[in-house]
């Protein structure tokens, strides 16, 4: 297959080939089609260097609606150092796409009233500020889980992402990317990946 044949926007395309991508990686063929034209969630297998990152991403940007002026899509990454890499891959690859994307992570102050369409943030900072109600998930479709081993493995963690996947609207679409599936990781996909889903391994 060919990005073409993905289902993405013009814009996106645009961005994919500013990138220099040629063709889709395999986790990019597989996930894209089941992020943007199926209503199940997903749970994905996939290492750092399968291009993952821009799999999710696009997934996050096309899903978006641009003339709504709210968060819709939120990605969570275990560390801020990720945080900032996604970031810096979903401004890139969206640069034709009119959405700004927020880095949400506590060393950097944000807005009061979260008017960005994409957020990537940190668990500890996303769940206070929804709390807060300073970031409204009213208008949320989709949620990407970013190293859910690694993020298992970290202390309070998979209570945080338990607390926010309790105060998010029914029907939001979660995305969850894993390297590998240890119990811890099964644990969380059963508290937070509702069925049906569709798994990619
Ligand atoms: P990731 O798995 O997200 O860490 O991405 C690994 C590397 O692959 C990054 O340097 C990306 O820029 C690159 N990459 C992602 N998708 C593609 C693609 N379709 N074609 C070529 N390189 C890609």
């Amino acid at each position: 297959k060919n990005f073409e044949e993905l289902g993405l926007r013009p814009e996106l395309l645009k961005g994919v080939y500013a990138m220099g991508y040629n063709k889709p990686s395999k986790i990019q063929e597989a996930a894209l089609p089941i992020i943007i034209q199926s209503p199940n969630n997903l749970i994905a297998q996939s290492q750092s260097g399968t291009g993952k990152t821009a799999a999710f991403t696009l997934g996050m940007l096309n899903c978006v609606d641009p003339s709504i002026n709210a968060p819709q899509a939120i990605c969570i990454s275990p560390t801020k150092e990720l945080a900032l890499q996604t970031f810096e891959v979903i401004s890139k690859i969206g640069q034709f796409s009119n959405i700004k994307p927020l880095l949400y992570i506590s060393e950097i102050e944000v807005p009061k009233n979260v008017t960005n369409q994409v957020i990537i943030g940190t668990p500890g900072k996303i769940l206070e500020n929804v709390i807060k109600k300073q970031l409204s998930v009213k208008f949320l479709k989709m949620v990407v889980l970013d190293e859910a081993d690694f993020i298992v493995r970290m202390k309070n963690v998979p209570n945080q992402i338990a607390m926010i996947n309790r105060l998010l609207p029914h029907n939001v679409k979660v995305c969850l990317f894993s390297a590998t599936f240890s119990m811890g990781v099964e644990e969380l996909i059963k508290k937070i990946v509702q069925d049906p889903h569709t798994s990619i391994r």
